[in-house]
């Protein structure tokens, strides 16, 4: 297989510098996507350029360069609503990533709002941060966790999804990919069956936004969360999106500097969206970053993105199906880019260590799905994740080191 001409992975790979590097005398094979991805030196120059030529607190100061600053601040909550085609700017929260997103929603939306009985709807395919939030805001409440369940292939069982649906519901809160399984969950589908019970729907698109176009008042979600670093962007930052109806309703997650209009002994006046949910200094060369990295993928677009991870993710499954004693988990027929596998003979975590000894990387674990790893009766997989900048000679690689580790272990 190669490359696509018009895919220009040459010059895609060109602009990630760890690319470049050796892990024990062999070129990196960065395979661990669904964890973390690279950045692209666009991002590390916008984050540079910040803190040598702009940097200063926003929000508050009348100087120039918190001017600036706050104008590279606001430019990117900009940027981040013209990426997931949000109605208004203050409909995007800045937060830490998925984890703090899901967070607030379950502290702010769900925890005054449920009563002891009343149910939110998540499935057995979600990352702890769409598991435990929800347990957490149960145990305050009185409220009950209910999971819908997934099929051999990895796919959510809708008609059980549909038949947990009830008056009860009070929210329903899903993965849009999921990072255990690769499999992409038709949101737009449960989204609409919720609507028509007033059920409110939160998605969680971790693993969704970097590798797919992703416009929110299409799916008509009324909550959105995703990571900067799962997207070529920096670490400790991400997104909320919320519809501004549910939102402005919302008391605030956090108190502190910047989410109030004034403040005294007697009491305090809350601002406005999008600040009354950003307490205190927000992490500003994150949020700068993260808008360098949103425009990096909107340059190489995410239609041609997901072509070429689909591409990527075809050869490797073929490759991966050859080999004797590898099982795949997750084969649902909507798939993005990621493989998660098991070998009869090598526990996970040693093929995560052979495979770096080839300059591979990839994750071995539980991927903080506990419950899918139960749902096929293994401890952990090891899984390879792909990005935009990954190869077929890589996949290639990936395949040959795993045949060495399983000729090793014989
Ligand atoms: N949801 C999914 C599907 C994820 O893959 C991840 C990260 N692995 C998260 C949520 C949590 O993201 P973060 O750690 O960036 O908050």
């Amino acid at each position: 297989m190669t490359n696509s001409a018009q895919y220009d992975i040459a010059s895609i790979r060109n602009d990630f510098p760890i690319l470049g590097r050796q892990i024990w005398n062999k070129p990196l094979v960065y395979l661990d996507n669904g964890a973390s991805t690279q950045h692209p030196k666009q991002v590390i120059e916008a984050v540079k350029d910040l803190y040598e030529n702009h940097y200063s607190n926003v929000h508050r100061g009348v100087h120039t360069l918190s001017q600036e600053s706050t104008n590279l601040y606001d430019d990117a909550r900009v940027k981040v609503r013209g990426f997931i085609h949000a109605a208004c700017v203050h409909e995007v929260i800045f937060t830490r990533g998925t984890t703090e997103s899901i967070n607030l929603v379950a502290q702010s939306y769900a925890r005054p709002l449920l009563k002891e009985g009343d149910e939110i709807l998540i499935t057995h395919m979600e990352h702890h941060s769409n598991i435990v939030p929800w347990q957490i805001v149960c145990e305050q409440t009185g409220a009950k966790l209910k999971v819908v369940p997934i099929n051999d292939a990895g796919e959510l069982e809708l008609g059980h999804f549909l038949e947990l649906l009830n008056e009860k519901t009070k929210l329903v809160s899903v993965v849009h990919v999921s990072n255990a399984l690769g499999t992409v969950n038709p949101v737009k589908e449960i989204i609409d069956a919720a609507h028509g019970m007033d059920i409110p729907v939160l998605v969680d698109g971790a693993q969704a936004v970097p590798h797919m176009p992703v416009d929110v008042q299409a799916l008509d979600a009324d909550f959105y969360a995703f990571s900067g670093h799962k997207i070529y962007g920096p670490t400790g930052v991400g997104v909320l999106y919320g519809k501004e109806k549910l939102l402005k309703a919302m008391p605030p997650y956090q108190g502190g500097g910047d989410m109030i209009l004034s403040v005294s002994f007697e009491g305090t006046t809350y601002n406005q969206l999008p600040y009354k949910f950003e307490a205190g200094t927000p992490n500003i060369a994150g949020v700068v970053g993260l808008g360098a990295a949103l425009d990096y993928v909107n340059k190489i677009g995410l239609g041609a993105i997901a072509a070429h991870e689909h591409g990527l993710l075809m050869y490797a499954t073929s490759k991966l199906q050859e080999i004797d004693g590898l099982r795949i988990i997750g084969e649902a027929e909507q798939k993005a880019g990621l493989i998660s596998f098991v070998l009869d003979a090598v526990h996970p975590h040693d093929i995560g260590t052979m495979l770096d000894a080839e300059g591979v990387a990839v994750r071995a674990g539980h991927h903080c799905a506990q419950p899918v790893m139960e749902r096929y009766g293994v401890p952990a997989t090891a899984r390879a994740s792909f990005a935009m900048y990954n190869t077929y000679q890589e996949i290639d690689v990936l395949a040959e080191a795993i045949k060495k580790t399983i000729n090793m272990f014989k």
